[in-house]
């Protein structure tokens, strides 16, 4: 009886875990497009930023590349690399 006890206990407790993982998850894809991860050139003329590390725009940057968040890269009036809207590469 008690180690029936302990094993309804345990699925609780799974559940639990469970549910605060998906609440933890929701959270993320409330804002995922201003807190992913996005990579800059740091040239004076750049003014756009990159989803895609491999981008064929941020290869030519003979600058340093810097990864920041996309909301950072906004405030500093950064759009989004006209190579990467065209073709489509945003998931
Ligand atoms: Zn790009």
């Amino acid at each position: 009886m008690s180690v029936l006890a302990m094993k309804i206990n345990l699925n609780n407790f799974t559940l639990f875990l469970l549910l605060f993982f998906i609440s933890c998850n929701s959270r993320q894809e409330n804002n995922p497009e201003e807190e992913r991860m996005v990579y800059l050139c740091e040239s004076p003329r750049a003014y756009s930023f990159h989803f895609d590390s491999k981008c064929p725009a941020l290869k030519k940057c003979s600058h340093t590349v810097s990864k920041t968040t996309a909301s950072l890269a906004k405030k500093h009036r950064r759009r989004l690399c006209g190579w990467e809207a065209n073709a489509g590469i945003i998931r």
